[in-house]
C-alpha cells in the first residue's frame, strides 16, 4: 500500500500538471493591479502605504481629494520604486481630473477582481458563466461592519431579498456532477451573523443569539422553501463561540432540528479548532440529521495577531504557517472520518492541503461527489478548473455588494495574496517547485518553541509610514513594561468567574468597613451607606465616617511613620507594590463585581480598572528601581556629586469615583513607593472599593502609619487635611471646582508648615474629537459612541463634543443617531451592557438638568427611551446644532450628552476643539496623512488618539493626564509621574586628598538612609 504523503505528492502532482497546462499569473488581470501586486511583495512600506490608499479611496469625493491622498501616502518614498511613483504622483498633480478617474478606475477594477456582482441580477452573469464550467456558487453579502439594529435588519433584508432573486434565477439548474445532489442545493448562501445583530458582546452569548435568532428564521424559513443552503461564516475569535452556540441552538430544537441544509465555518488557524470540530460532530450525531462544514485557515490572522498582542492575551491563533497546514489535514481526516453525519467542504486554495484532502477521502473510501471543494471568486481559477478536470465538486465563494463596504473584503484579499507565506505567492508568483510545496506542513514545524512575528504587517510595518525617515530610534523606556492583560471574556470560563464573583460580592452587601490609621482598624459612630447606583435601595456596604479628630490622628500616625518609611531601602518599598499587585491579581473578579455594583461599571469597564490598579504597582515598582539610586552627575577627578530623591512627606491622596481602585492605587502606591506616608480619601461614593483596596495593602504587608485610610466628607476632613500644616503633598482627581480650591489652599503656607505644598491635580475635560471627510465612517462612529457612551460618559477622558466637516456631516448623523438607539442600557449586572447607570442622584439630576440646558439651547436630536424602572439611568442623548460658545459645548457634563458641533472646515475643528478651558484627551479620526500629521501638532489635549476612540489609557503606554484647567500637567502612568512625589538633592565630596583622587567614580551607588 502507498504511504499517504506518496499519494499526496502524486494527486498534488496532478493538480500542479492541469494547472500549468493553462498557464495563469497569479493575479489573472494584467495591468495596474498585476503591477500593484508585485510591488507589493518586493516592498513592505509599499505595500502598507498601498493598502491603506485602497483603503480609502472608494470615500474620496473628488479627485482634487484623491490626488491629494496620492501624494500623501507616496511621495515621502524616496527608495527603490520611487521613480514611478514620483511621476505618477507628478502626473497626477498636473492633471488632477484624469488621474483621480483613472485611479478610481484602477482600484475598482481590482475589487471587481474579487467581488462577483454590485447586486444580484449583476452577479448572476458570473454564476451563469461558472455553470458552463462545472462550478457551484455561495453568494455571499458584502456589508460594513454593522453599527445599529437598522443596519442589521436592513442586511437581515437584503440576504432574503439576495436568496429569493438567486432560487429565481437559477431556477432548473441541476448539480454539475448528478451524484449525491441532495447533499449540494445549488443555491448556496453564505451569511455573516455579526452583521445581523449590532450590539454583539462576547461576554453574553445569551444576548446575542436571543437577538440573532429570530433575524436569522425569515432567512432560514426562505432558504428551506426555496431549497437552498445557508452557511454560517466565521469571522473573529471575538464572536465564534457566539457563532457556533447560535449554530447550535438554532439548529438543534424547534423547526430546523431535522433540516440538513445548514453548514458552519472551522477555521483551522485556530488552536481551539479541533475541540469545536469535534464537539460539533457529537452535537450532529446527537441531534441525527446531517451538516456541513467548511475547513479554512482563516482569514484574520493579522487582526487576531495584533489584537492578542496589544492585550496581552494568548493568541487564539497559531504562530507558524505550516502549524495551521498540518491543522487543516487533522482537521480533514476528522471530517471525512465523520462522513456519515458531516458533509465537508474544504475552503483552500493550497495544493498541498487540497491532495492532502482528496488522498485522505480516497484512503477512507468516501466518493468525490459526496464532498466539494471551495475557492474564492477571482483567485487561483487554475486551480478550480484542474479540479473540475479531476471529477471533483467545485463551488465558488462570490462576494456581492458596492465598492466601499467591500473594501475590507478587497484588502483582506490582497494581504492573502501578498502574504510571504501564502501558497498562491509561493506558487505563481515565485514558482516555487511542486515537490517543495507539496511536503508535508509536520516536517516544517519549528521544534524550538514559539516562531518569531513573521506576519505580514507587523506592528513595526503599520508603524513605518510616519517615520520620515529610516534612522532607527531607541525603543522607548516604557517598552520594557509589560501591563497585566485585561481578562478575555470570550472564554466562558471567565464568564463564569465573573458571575460567580458578582453572586459572593452580593452576599457581603450592607457590611461595614473601618478606617485604618496607624495599623489600627477604628470605628466611628457615624457610617456612610454607599449605594447600587443600579438599584439605590440595596447597600453595598457602610464606610466609617471620619471626622476631624481621626483625620488628625491619620495625619499623627503618617508624620509618625514617616522617618523609618522614608529610610527603608526602595527594593523593599517597591516589592510591597509588587505584592500588592499579586492580591490585586488573585482578587480581579472580586474586586471587578464590587466596581459593578458599587460604580455601575460594566464587566470590562470594571475589569480595566483593575488591571489598570496591577499596573500602576507594578510600573511603579519599576520606576522606583530606575529612580531610587543617586546618580553621578559628572565624573569630575577629585570631585563625586550624587542626584538623588528624598520623599516630600505625609501625602493626602483624594480619588474619585469614577476608576474608584486604579486612581486611588495609582496616586497612593506612587506615595508610597517614593517614601512617603498617604492618607488615602476613597469617594465618598465608592467607600466599598477604597476598602478593599486598604485590604489589599494590609495583606502585602504595608507598615503602620505608611498608609492610612480615612473614608469621610471631603468637606469636612479633605478640607481639613489640604489645609493641614503637616501635610506635605496632595494628589487629588475629581473635579475642577475642588482641584482649584485645592490649589489655591495649598499655595498659603501656614505657622509650622516645613514644606511648600507640593499639589498633583488632575481635573476634568471637555474632550472632543473631530472626524476628517475622509474618514472610515464605521470606524469613525463607533469609535464615538464608545467614546462617549461607554461607562455613561462619566470618564474623565470621556468624548463629550464630536466635530464633523460640513462634508461629512449628513453622513455621519444618518447613521450616529441609529446606532446610538441600538445600545444596550441597563444593570451592568448582565455581561453586555455598555450604559449603566450614573453614580447617584446627585449626579442624575445634574445631568438631567444639563440636558435641559441642551434642550434650550440646541436641538435634541436623540434621546433613549425605555429605560429601567429603577436606579440613576439617565439616556445616552445628543444634541446637535451646538455652537462653541454654549454651555453645554463648554462645561463638562460627565455624563451620557454628546454635542455634536458642526464645522466648515479642518481650521475650524481645531480651533473649536481647542477652544475651551480644558485640555485632556482630544482625537481625530481621519485617513489624510497629512492631515493626521498636523492635528498630532495642533490639538490641545493632553492625551491626542488618532483613529481610535478617546478613552481607555493604559499605564506605561498612555501616561495619562492634561493641562490647561484640567490639571497640573502631570502624567499618571507615565516614567517622570513620582518625581512630582520626591524633593530631588545633590550630595557634593571633594575626594581629593593632597591631589590624590581615586581615578574613577562609580555612575550609582548606593542610597543615602
Ligand atoms: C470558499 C472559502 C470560504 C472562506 N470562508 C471563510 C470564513 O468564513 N472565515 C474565514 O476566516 N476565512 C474564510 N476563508 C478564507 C480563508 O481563510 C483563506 O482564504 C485561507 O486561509 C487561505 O488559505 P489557503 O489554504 O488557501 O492558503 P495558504 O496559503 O495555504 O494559507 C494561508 C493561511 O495560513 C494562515 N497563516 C498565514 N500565516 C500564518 C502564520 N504565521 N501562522 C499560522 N497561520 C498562518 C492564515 O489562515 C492564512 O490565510 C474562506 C476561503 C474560501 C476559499
Amino acid at each position: 500500500m502507498k504511504s499517504l504523503q506518496s499519494e499526496i505528492e502524486q494527486r498534488g502532482a496532478r493538480i500542479f500538471e492541469l494547472v500549468d497546462k493553462h498557464p495563469d499569473s497569479l493575479f489573472s488581470k494584467a495591468g495596474f493591479y498585476q503591477r500593484m501586486m508585485e510591488l507589493s511583495m518586493r516592498d513592505e512600506r509599499f505595500k502598507v502605504q498601498m493598502f491603506r490608499f485602497v483603503d480609502v479611496l472608494p470615500s474620496l469625493r473628488n479627485s482634487d481629494e484623491i490626488v491629494k491622498h496620492l501624494e500623501e501616502y507616496f511621495a515621502g518614498m524616496r527608495d527603490g520604486f520611487a521613480p514611478a511613483i514620483q511621476t505618477g504622483v507628478r502626473v497626477a498633480r498636473v492633471v488632477p481630473r484624469i488621474s483621480g478617474f483613472i485611479l478610481r478606475r484602477n482600484v475598482s477594477g481590482m475589487a471587481r477582481q474579487f467581488i462577483a456582482g454590485k447586486n444580484c441580477e449583476d452577479v448572476m452573469k458570473t454564476l451563469r458563466k461558472r455553470r458552463a464550467q462545472k462550478i457551484g456558487f455561495t453568494v455571499d453579502l458584502l456589508g460594513e461592519a454593522v453599527l445599529s439594529e437598522k443596519e442589521a435588519d436592513e442586511y437581515a433584508a437584503r440576504c432574503l431579498d439576495l436568496l429569493e432573486c438567486l432560487a429565481r434565477e437559477t431556477r432548473g439548474w441541476t448539480d454539475p456532477l448528478e451524484e449525491n445532489s441532495e447533499l449540494f442545493p445549488v443555491v448556496n448562501l453564505s451569511v455573516k451573523t455579526s452583521a445581523l445583530y449590532s450590539q454583539m458582546n462576547p461576554a453574553d452569548p445569551t444576548d446575542a443569539i436571543a437577538h440573532l435568532a429570530p433575524k436569522l428564521l425569515p432567512i432560514l424559513r426562505g432558504a428551506r422553501e426555496l431549497g437552498a443552503f445557508i452557511n454560517f461564516d466565521m469571522e473573529s475569535y471575538a464572536d465564534k463561540n457566539i457563532t457556533l452556540e447560535l449554530f447550535k441552538t438554532t439548529f438543534g430544537e424547534g423547526e430546523f432540528k431535522d433540516w440538513p441544509r445548514a453548514g458552519i465555518v472551522i477555521q483551522a488557524y485556530l488552536r481551539d479548532a479541533e475541540g469545536d470540530l469535534r464537539d460539533l460532530i457529537e452535537w450532529g450525531r446527537a441531534r441525527g440529521t446531517r451538516f456541513a462544514v467548511r475547513l479554512v485557515k482563516g482569514a484574520y490572522w493579522d487582526y487576531e495577531t495584533t489584537k492578542s498582542l496589544q492585550n496581552g492575551w494568548n493568541c487564539p491563533v497559531f504562530s507558524q504557517k505550516p502549524q495551521s497546514d498540518a491543522n487543516f489535514e487533522t482537521l480533514t481526516r476528522v471530517l471525512l472520518e465523520n462522513e456519515p453525519i458531516v458533509t465537508a467542504a474544504f475552503g483552500s486554495h493550497n495544493i498541498r492541503s487540497i491532495a492532502h484532502a482528496q488522498a485522505v477521502a480516497g484512503e477512507i473510501g468516501i466518493d468525490p461527489s459526496r464532498f466539494e471543494f471551495q475557492l474564492l471568486y477571482g483567485m487561483a481559477g487554475p486551480i478550480k478548473r484542474a479540479l473540475v478536470e479531476m471529477g471533483y465538486r467545485v463551488r465558488e465563494y462570490c462576494p456581492v455588494g458596492e465598492l466601499l463596504p467591500g473594501m475590507s473584503y478587497l484588502v483582506r484579499r490582497l494581504l492573502e495574496n501578498t502574504s510571504n507565506e501564502g501558497f498562491l505567492r509561493a506558487k505563481f508568483s515565485e514558482n516555487v517547485s511542486a515537490e517543495e510545496l507539496l511536503r508535508d506542513p509536520n516536517e516544517l514545524i519549528k521544534r524550538d518553541g514559539a516562531a518569531p512575528w513573521s506576519g505580514p504587517l507587523a506592528p513595526a510595518a503599520m508603524e513605518q509610514p510616519h517615520r520620515e525617515n529610516d534612522a532607527s530610534l531607541p525603543g522607548p523606556s516604557g517598552d520594557i513594561y509589560e501591563n497585566s492583560p485585561l481578562v478575555n471574556f470570550v472564554y466562558k470560563e471567565n464568564q463564569e468567574k465573573m458571575r460567580n464573583a458578582l453572586h459572593e460580592v452580593r452576599k457581603r452587601f450592607g457590611e461595614k468597613y473601618p478606617l485604618v490609621i496607624g495599623g489600627e482598624k477604628v470605628w466611628t459612630d457615624q457610617l456612610t451607606p454607599s449605594v447600587n447606583p443600579s438599584a439605590p435601595d440595596e447597600i453595598v456596604g457602610y464606610g466609617s465616617e471620619a471626622g476631624i479628630p481621626e483625620a488628625e490622628r491619620a495625619v499623627q500616625a503618617a508624620r509618625a511613620a514617616f522617618g523609618k518609611w522614608s529610610r527603608t531601602p526602595f527594593e523593599e518599598r517597591a516589592r510591597l507594590l509588587e505584592r500588592a499587585a499579586d492580591i490585586l491579581e488573585r482578587r480581579r473578579y472580586e474586586l471587578s463585581a464590587v466596581e459593578v455594583f458599587e460604580a455601575g461599571k460594566p464587566w470590562k469597564e470594571a475589569d480595566a480598572d483593575i488591571s489598570e490598579a496591577i499596573d500602576f504597582c507594578r510600573f511603579y515598582a519599576d520606576q522606583m528601581r530606575r529612580l531610587g539610586r543617586p546618580k553621578l552627575t559628572q565624573q569630575v577627578p577629585g570631585e563625586e556629586s550624587y542626584h538623588h530623591y528624598w520623599p516630600r512627606g505625609v501625602a493626602f491622596v483624594i480619588a474619585p469615583w469614577n476608576f474608584p481602585i486604579a486612581i486611588l492605587c495609582g496616586m497612593a502606591s506612587a506615595g508610597v513607593v517614593t517614601g512617603n506616608t498617604v492618607i488615602m480619601k476613597p469617594s465618598e461614593q465608592s467607600i466599598v472599593c477604597g476598602a478593599m483596596l486598604m485590604q489589599v495593602f494590609e495583606e502585602a504587608g504595608v507598615p503602620p502609619g505608611v498608609l492610612n485610610f480615612l473614608s469621610g466628607h471631603g468637606s469636612v476632613i479633605g478640607a481639613h487635611l489640604v489645609d493641614h500644616k503637616d501635610v506635605d503633598l496632595i494628589a487629588f482627581t475629581g473635579s475642577r471646582e475642588v482641584g482649584l480650591k485645592i490649589w489655591q489652599s495649598a499655595g498659603i503656607t501656614r505657622p509650622g508648615q516645613r514644606e511648600l505644598k507640593r499639589v498633583i491635580c488632575e481635573m476634568g475635560g471637555k474632550n472632543a474629537m473631530i472626524v476628517d471627510s475622509d474618514a472610515d465612517l464605521g470606524e469613525a462612529i463607533n469609535y464615538s459612541i464608545y467614546s462617549a457612551f461607554g461607562y455613561q460618559g462619566q470618564k474623565c477622558s470621556a468624548l463629550s463634543r464630536l466635530i464633523l466637516l460640513e462634508e461629512n456631516y449628513d453622513r455621519v448623523m444618518e447613521r450616529l443617531i441609529p446606532a446610538a438607539a441600538s445600545l444596550r442600557v441597563g444593570n451592568p449586572e448582565e455581561p453586555g451592557i455598555m450604559v449603566g447607570p450614573v453614580i447617584d442622584e446627585a449626579a442624575y439630576r445634574r445631568i438631567l438638568d444639563y440636558i435641559e440646558v441642551g434642550k434650550s439651547e440646541a436641538t435634541l436630536a436623540y434621546q433613549a427611551k425605555d429605560l429601567p424602572p429603577l436606579g440613576y439611568f439617565i439616556p445616552p442623548t445628543i444634541f446637535t446644532d451646538v455652537k462653541p460658545n454654549m454651555r453645554i459645548a463648554r462645561e463638562e457634563i460627565f455624563g451620557p450628552v454628546l454635542s455634536v458641533i458642526k464645522v466648515r472646515d479642518l481650521d475650524e475643528a481645531i480651533e473649536v476643539a481647542n477652544g475651551t478651558d480644558y485640555a485632556l484627551t482630544g482625537g481625530f479620526l481621519s485617513r489624510s496623512p497629512a492631515n493626521i500629521e498636523r492635528v498630532k501638532a495642533q490639538l490641545e489635549a493632553g492625551n491626542v488618539y488618532i483613529n481610535r476612540s478617546c478613552t481607555g489609557a493604559i499605564v506605561g503606554r498612555h501616561p495619562f493626564g492634561g493641562f490647561k484647567m484640567s490639571g497640573g500637567g502631570t502624567k499618571a502612568g507615565g516614567e517622570d509621574y513620582l518625581l512630582n512625589f520626591v524633593v530631588p538633592r545633590v550630595v557634593t565630596e571633594n575626594t581629593s586628598r593632597h591631589g590624590l583622587a581615586p581615578e574613577q567614580t562609580p555612575e550609582y551607588r548606593d542610597e543615602f538612609l
